[in-house]
Order: C-alpha cells, then sequence, then structure tokens
C-alpha cells in the first residue's frame, strides 16, 4: 500500500495499557501482583480486595478492554512498534499527533515515554534521508513543561513562556526554543538535557517532575519549493506528553496553598484532555480546549487530520489498587 494508504488505515484513537513489574520494595513488603493479562489478549483483570462488614475479605474482579494491554515483559522496543511506529509517516503527509503517557507517579510513564522520541526521530530521519528525499523536509525539536498552569522552557534554562493565539486556530508560543536536527545524537543530547533541566528540583526527580506536564515536539517542516533560504512551514508534527501523576488532580484539599492550586490544574487538565480527546473520537466540530492550558497549547493537535495515542501506565502492587482503577476508567472513558 502506499504511504497515503497505510496512514488513513491507523485508528484516530488508540488507547494501550502497560503495566510494569513489581519493584524490590513492593515485593520486599511482600505485595501481591493484582494485574491478570492472558499473554497476546487486549484485556486485563484486577483483582480487588474488598472486606465484608464483619471484615471478612473477598475479591472482586474488575475487567477491562482496550486496543492493547502490555504485560511486564514487554519492551520499550515493542511499546514503540505498538504506539508511535504506525503514526510517524503520517505526519510527513499534514498530520498532527499525539502520544500520551497517564498513570499515577511511579506507574512508569517516563519509563515509557523517554525512549519513544528518539525512535520515532530515528525513522523520521531515515524517511527524510529514503522516501521522502530531496523534498525539502526539515526536523525540529522542542521541549517544555506545564507546571502550575504556566509553560517552562527545558532547552532554555526553564525560561518562562507564553502562548499566543493568532486568530487562525494557530497556537504559538512565544520564544519557545526550537532545534533544527539532522543527526540522532543530537536528538539524543536535547531530549537528556530537557529531562535532566525537567527534574532539576528541590525534592527530587520524582516529586518535582509529577506535578508537571513535559511534552516533547517534533515538527516535520517544508521549506516551500524546496528553497532552503525562504522560513520553512510546518508540516507535521508528533507530541509527546508525560503527564503529571494523576494521583495529583486529588490534592485539592491539601494543608499547602501551592500544592492546592496546582492540584486543581492537574485536576482540570486531566478531565479537559479527557473530553477533548473523546470530542476528537466523536467527531465533534467543537473541541473543548480552552478546559485548560495544556488543551489549549495542544489545540492545533486537535483539529484537522489528528492523531491520538494514550498509554495508560499501572502499577501491579496490591496498594496502588485504587490509583490503578482510576487509570483504568480514565482510560476506559477516553476510548
Ligand atoms: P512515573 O514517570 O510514572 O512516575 P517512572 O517511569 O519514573 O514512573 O517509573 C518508576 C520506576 O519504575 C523507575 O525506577 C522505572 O525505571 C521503573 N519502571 C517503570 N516501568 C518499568 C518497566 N516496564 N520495566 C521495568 N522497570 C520499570
Ligand atoms: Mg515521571
Amino acid at each position: 500500500p502506499s504511504e497515503k494508504e497505510k496512514t488513513s488505515s491507523v485508528a484516530k484513537i488508540k488507547v494501550v495499557v502497560r503495566k510494569r513489574p513489581l519493584n524490590k520494595k513492593e515485593i520486599a513488603k511482600k505485595e501481591d501482583d493484582i494485574i491478570t493479562i492472558e499473554p497476546g489478549c487486549n484485556s486485563l483483570t484486577v483483582h480487588e480486595t474488598k472486606f465484608k462488614v464483619d471484615l471478612t475479605e473477598y475479591l472482586e474482579k474488575h475487567e477491562f478492554v482496550f486496543d492493547a494491554v502490555l504485560d511486564e515483559n514487554v519492551s520499550n522496543e515493542e511499546v514503540y512498534h505498538e504506539t508511535v511506529e504506525p503514526i510517524v509517516p503520517a505526519i510527513f503527509n499534514r498530520t498532527k499527533a499525539t502520544c500520551f503517557a497517564y498513570g499515577q507517579t511511579g506507574s512508569g510513564k517516563t519509563y515509557t515515554m523517554h525512549p519513544l522520541p528518539l525512535k520515532a526521530s530515528q525513522d523520521i530521519l531515515r524517511l527524510m534521508h529514503h522516501a521522502y528525499r530531496n523534498q525539502g523536509f526539515q526536523l525540529f525539536v522542542s521541549f517544555f513543561e506545564i507546571y502550575g498552569g504556566k509553560l517552562f522552557d527545558l532547552l532554555n534554562d526553564r525560561r518562562k513562556l507564553c502562548m499566543r493565539e493568532d486568530g487562525k486556530q494557530k497556537v504559538c508560543i512565544v520564544g519557545l526554543q526550537e532545534y533544527r536536527v539532522s543527526s540522532i545524537d543530537t536528538i539524543k543530547d536535547l531530549i537528556e538535557k530537557g529531562n535532566a533541566t525537567r527534574s532539576t528540583g528541590t525534592t527530587g526527580a520524582n516529586e518535582e517532575s509529577s506535578r508537571s506536564h513535559a511534552i516533547l515536539q517534533l515538527a516535520i517542516k517544508k521549506s516551500v519549493d524546496g528553497n532552503e533560504s525562504k522560513p520553512a512551514r510546518i508540516c507535521g508534527k508528533l507530541s509527546f506528553i508525560d503527564l503529571a501523576g494523576s494521583e495529583r488532580g486529588a490534592d485539592t484539599t491539601d494543608n499547602d496553598k501551592q500544592t492546592r492550586i496546582e492540584g486543581a490544574e492537574i485536576n482540570k487538565s486531566l478531565l479537559a484532555l479527557k473530553e477533548c480527546i473523546r470530542a476528537l473520537d466523536n467527531d465533534q466540530v467543537h473541541i473543548p480546549f480552552r478546559g485548560s492550558k495544556l488543551t489549549e497549547v495542544l489545540r492545533d493537535s486537535f483539529v484537522g487530520d489528528s492523531r491520538t495515542v494514550m498509554i495508560s501506565c499501572i502499577s501491579p502492587n496490591s496498594g496502588s489498587c485504587e490509583h490503578t482503577l482510576n487509570t483504568l476508567r480514565y482510560a476506559d472513558r477516553v476510548k
């Protein structure tokens, strides 16, 4: 099939669940793995321990079906194959694609998301050098985060950024550093630099990063008439979004005021995101992107020919049961 046929056969929204293995701490605490997945099946079962009034234990089973369910033995390579790889060719064809990692802190969002832009860049550069050779395509990388409803450039010392709309449904992040890249090593350096900038918090890496959404964008631009001296126009875009820890949206009653404000913002953005993806899936004309900074920033990825992949990351341990069910219910609503 031609490149075009291949892309149009890819579903608009894909929801994938990834379970991580039990970690040392959970094993030491003798926690149970409460998630069962039949290899090769697209369903999973959560075994929840509940108590009757007389305090006797019983198990309640919750079964969920998704587009794909990846167990703890699935490699990052396979995750890429299942999620982003099929949509890469489409971005040479004006498609805007977005890949989200959703889940509670510690469920594997960053572990899952980290290698994806690198693998995608490899494929993009290969296409630029072969199938789309001499067509004036260029690849650009930018990386920023949304923290407490504000934007910060992760490739420019966390400089604060503003968002502007140009009236033609285009969002512009004023001052965002964009790097034109042509080698995989440069991209690797940029991703590492951005991730390091992201986690430079006083309270430790996971604590800080769990309160922000990190957005890495790969933009394909095309110089007009193949003329390199003219400004290149955006053709397609691939965004990778490592979302704030889903449990943070519940921090709305915390004693600390700042934590409360951030929690409310995270809650708002995750709800708005769900609504936008659902609207996309129903081919709704009105996409409620104004609900949060996150969805506003992604506005141009919600219009026109768009693709969305949601990777829901879950922890297997019994202590995470409630968060896991929340994550799966969220993913279920998106589907
Ligand atoms: P999050 O970004 O959701 O807070 P992380 O990606 O930081 O979570 O993962 C938490 C810990 O679990 C890390 O030490 C990470 O290396 C490990 N981990 C996550 N997913 C996997 C996996 N699928 N296989 C092995 N280790 C994993
Ligand atoms: Mg993380």
